[in-house]
């Protein structure tokens, strides 16, 4: 799964679209504060891994990153194909710390503040739409395709 800024794929859109969220201060744990979610997504041609990864980057910060966080909007049941590994469809689905990326000392804080917002529909239908996007963006056109 090759993750690629959606800032780099549709820079129009990412930029238009850019949400911010918002900590506020009775929330303990995480600074407070406004947060950019940069989001990136799986550039891999013929992949339909449905999932974002996001990033929360502070609005007043020099580009170091707070928490990543992965997130798949499916059923457990979806990615059970996607996944060699038994147990680990479970973790595709919903809202997860990604081991392999940058984490904030307070990353656990952004995770549970991100579940908090991902119970918002309008916030997953617009990762279903960047997802779309991008898929539609690598994917030739059919006069295109050799
Ligand atoms: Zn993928």
């Amino acid at each position: 799964m090759p993750l690629q800024p959606f800032d780099q794929i549709c820079p129009e859109i990412a930029c238009k679209e850019l949400r911010v969220c918002t900590v506020p201060a009775t929330e303990t744990g995480a600074p407070v504060g406004d947060y950019f979610l940069r989001e990136f997504y799986c550039n891999e041609l013929g992949c339909d891994c449905r999932r974002v990864l996001v990033q929360f980057m502070p609005v007043r910060g020099d580009g170091e990153v707070a928490a990543s966080i992965n997130f798949g909007w499916e059923k457990p049941k979806f990615y059970r194909k996607w996944s060699r590994d038994p147990d680990l469809w479970r973790e595709m689905a919903g809202a997860t710390l990604e081991p392999f990326a940058e984490q904030g000392s307070h990353s656990p804080h952004f995770l549970a503040i991100f579940e908090h917002c991902v119970k918002d529909p309008a916030l997953v239908a617009v990762f279903r739409r960047h997802y779309l996007l991008v898929k539609q963006t690598l994917e030739p056109p059919p006069w295109a395709r050799p």
